[in-house]
């Protein structure tokens, strides 16, 4: 939920006055984050001017910052085109983040203020409210800035960059791969945040690896399902994959 949103300067304020080029790259990750946007669909330069009132040379800085990172590849003369990560993709996301975020909870655990964790417990009710109020787009969205929340008490910009481009080509990949597209499993970032809470960074570690492998186990990563290629559509096309 943004607070923002709640004050007089809320979005139909803003679209009279333009968005900044911040504002909109926020908004539209808010709209991955939600599952609004549908992985592998065009959006025009000129659209996105109309919707946020502004110049399409704002929506292309931000655009451009945004297919910089994946999110979106530039099509010439049609726009934009929204990431649909491939299986191999998704793999080498959830790899990463296996890399990455244990040993960030890890250490956490070990320097986290009363603030950070109040922080913490906040956005965990928050999910659970959003839940409970069978609110799911708000429940996906906020499953997924759970993460950046950790990357941003890390007090690392660097991982608040990385985590950022991930969490958001994840969200997207769910939309692709994923049979339910519930967002994080319920209960785990709890466990997470209760490991936190007590200093247990091994524990809180090991509870993020965990939740980790079963968001790719949501992807289903490991069940064979070759990937389309150009490459073997022509060989099959020139009757060398055929059995007759
Ligand atoms: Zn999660």
């Amino acid at each position: 939920m943004n607070s923002k949103e709640n004050s007089a300067d809320g979005p139909s304020q803003k679209r009279r006055h333009g968005y900044t080029e911040q504002e909109i790259t926020r908004r539209l990750i808010e709209a991955i984050f939600e599952q609004r946007l549908p992985p592998g669909e065009r959006i025009t330069e000129a659209k996105l001017a109309e919707i946020f009132g502004v110049s399409r040379t704002v929506v292309r800085a931000s655009m451009g910052k945004l297919s910089e990172i994946g999110v979106f590849k530039k099509t010439p003369n049609l726009g934009y085109t929204i990431a649909a990560p491939s299986r191999a993709e998704a793999r080498m996301m959830l790899d990463v983040r296996k890399m990455i975020e244990p040993g960030m909870v890890h250490s956490i655990a070990l320097t986290r203020s009363a603030e950070d964790l109040e922080r913490l417990n906040h956005h965990i009710a928050t999910e659970e409210a959003a839940r409970n109020a069978g609110d799911r787009s708000t429940l996906v969205r906020l499953t997924g800035e759970f993460h950046l929340k950790l990357a941003e008490i890390s007090g690392n910009v660097y991982l608040v960059h990385i985590l950022t481009q991930l969490q958001v080509l994840t969200c997207l990949a769910i939309l692709v791969h994923a049979e339910s597209e519930t967002g994080c499993p319920r209960d785990e970032h709890s466990s997470i945040v209760r490991a936190i809470a007590v200093g247990d960074g091994e524990k809180a570690a090991a509870k993020m690896a965990h939740h980790l492998s079963h968001i790719a186990d949501e992807l289903q990563l490991d069940r064979p399902r070759p990937e389309p290629s150009l490459e073997s559509a022509l060989q099959w096309l020139g009757g060398l994959g055929r059995a007759s």
